[in-house]
């Protein structure tokens, strides 16, 4: 591929990526394969480690009992990736490290292997640690990390200042926090966590000119924009369905950095997003982590139930907050993500449907998580056999994931196919 952009030192930013070539929106910019990247434990047991599919039944590696994979295909592929790996994990059973100390041991034997690694425009070295900007509590939850994933290695590499006298076990847990990427399958829900060293030089704004998106463990860089020769290409580091003051708290505590972005430092959705009274949506706010959580244990009926009464409470002396409230708009989310697994699908359609304007005003450029909420909807309609509003809605996703996606990626497909059941229903209707 032929690149459109080169490493340059930004302003107030240290390394950036800046356009070389006029690009234009939709374009892929870049490809990338992981230095080293693994399966989140959550997700262990659901996902492929070698391919990273989804699949309902899948091989476990009978010697660490933690591995899985689709067949003896992915197995043999992943092997010298595992090898080592699986000696450690044994010795740990049946404990199991946390992400980052199973990304950053996989990284460690990547380095002791240096045959496999290719030179990108950056290198691990480079990338910062931050350890002297961090808090006591945040140092001290590294070090203990760092001792357990020098336990956790202990058997392969007994003593890495020796082996890798480049790497610090510390720092290197420190670069991850700020450097590594999650991996996300195309409903963007989280399966990995990967190191791209070339594309930890995007920096951020929380209007990005560029999205990710991942195919297995594959990252592809996309423009969502028409970006000029010089312009730079940024990311966006976290969700932006949040008002100001979230987003540079985020972006202060994982990143170290208060964007200075231009739509921080204008704050010009903040608005909309708080609007309402703040005494009317507080309470929304502080139920979210409460929410999510009971999201990732799955408590279905607990979640419709209690988004439920926070979103149409008794007490009538509450003034109504209106549906584009950010706070508000994450509680009917979990509300559809709630009937959509109690297969309640009017109540999922209405949540949903409720949801598409706030969408369409934050995400004024294409972006994954606006065109994944229409697919969601539209598939709804479609269920309902309102195959009107679901050609309309799917049209709109399309609009959106041809830039994002691309054509070729197979979520993009399986939405061309549903549009052509649709119309081919509408014709029959
Ligand atoms: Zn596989
Ligand atoms: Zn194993
Ligand atoms: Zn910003």
């Amino acid at each position: 591929m032929a690149s459109k952009f080169e490493r340059f030192a930004s302003a107030g930013k240290g390394n950036g990526l800046r356009a070389t070539h006029e690009i234009h929106a939709g374009e892929l910019l870049y490809t990338a394969e992981p230095l080293a990247c693994c399966v989140s434990n959550t997700c262990a047991k659901d996902f492929c480690h070698s391919c990273f599919s989804r699949r309902k039944t899948l091989l476990r590696c009978s010697q660490c009992k933690v591995a899985r994979y689709c067949d003896v295909t992915c197995q043999k592929q992943a092997w010298s990736d595992h090898k080592r790996e699986c000696k450690c994990l044994r010795s740990l059973h049946p404990r199991i490290p946390t992400d980052s100390v199973r990304l950053a041991a996989r990284i460690i034997f990547r380095l002791l292997s240096p045959s496999q690694t290719s030179p990108g425009l950056c290198s691990l070295e480079e990338h910062e640690s931050h350890l002297c900007d961090m808090g006591e509590e945040r140092r001290e939850g590294l070090s203990q990390l760092s001792s357990m994933l020098q336990l956790y290695i202990q058997q392969e590499v007994p003593n890495i200042t020796q082996e890798l006298p480049t790497v610090d076990p510390l720092s290197l847990l420190a670069k991850l926090t700020c450097n590594c990427f999650t991996i996300s399958d195309g409903e963007l829900r989280e399966i990995g966590v990967g190191l791209y060293p070339s594309m930890s030089l995007l920096n951020h704004d929380c209007r990005p000119s560029c999205v990710m998106l991942f195919e297995g463990e594959t990252l592809h860089l996309r423009a969502v924009r028409d970006m000029q020769p010089a312009e730079e290409l940024t990311i966006s580091y976290i969700g932006t369905l949040a008002p100001t003051r979230d987003r540079r708290t985020q972006l202060e505590e994982q990143y170290h950095f208060t964007c200075q972005c231009q739509r921080c430092t204008t704050a010009d959705m903040d608005p909309m997003m708080l609007c309402g009274e703040e005494k009317a949506w507080a309470p929304l706010r502080e139920a979210i982590p409460r929410l999510e959580n009971w999201q990732t244990q799955a408590y279905w009926s607990e979640l419709l139930y209690e988004c439920g009464s926070l979103l149409d409470p008794l007490d009538g002396d509450v003034p109504a907050v209106p549906d584009c409230n950010v706070y508000r708009l994450r509680v009917i989310d979990l509300a559809l993500d709630a009937c959509i697994n109690l297969a309640e699908w009017d109540k999922a359609l209405a949540y949903g449907t409720i949801t598409l304007e706030p969408y369409r005003q934050y995400y004024p450029d294409p972006h994954p998580a606006h065109a994944i909420q229409l697919m969601r909807v539209a598939k709804l309609q479609h269920f309902l056999v309102h195959l009107g509003d679901a050609q309309h809605t799917l049209r709109l996703a399309y609009d959106i994931m041809k830039v994002t996606h691309g054509n070729q990626h197979p979520l993009t497909s399986d939405l061309i196919r549903k549009l052509e059941e649709c119309r081919a229903e509408l014709d029959r209707a």
